[in-house]
């Protein structure tokens, strides 16, 4: 008895594709690259496992140290130019208490 196997290879369809500018726009705004509609994060840069809407699996969707790095550069550029400022308005304040006091905070 012979066996014939029949592969069929569907053409790719546009339903299947997404537009990789829109993708990136609503991603920028937080948004599900899917959708548009269901919040891209649960947390401040915690990626959803999956958007609410359409259930989009978004677990591989990995940033690393990008999202951390960038706050810290940001946040930095404020830290240094408030610990300058006060620095300049008293100019003998001890700064060890004023650093252990954000670092416990
Ligand atoms: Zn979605």
């Amino acid at each position: 008895m012979t066996r014939t196997l029949h592969i069929v290879a569907e053409a790719p369809t546009m339903e299947g594709r997404r537009d990789v500018v829109t993708a990136v726009r609503r991603g920028f705004f937080g948004r599900c690259p899917n959708c548009g509609e269901g919040r891209m994060f649960r947390a401040y840069l915690k990626v959803a496992d999956a958007c609410p809407v359409c259930g989009e699996d978004l677990s591989p969707q990995r940033a690393d140290d990008a999202p951390a790095y960038v706050t810290m550069l940001i946040m930095g550029h404020f830290i240094v130019a408030g610990i300058l400022a006060v620095d300049e308005l008293w100019p003998n304040l001890p700064m060890l208490p004023v650093a252990v006091g954000f670092a416990v905070r």
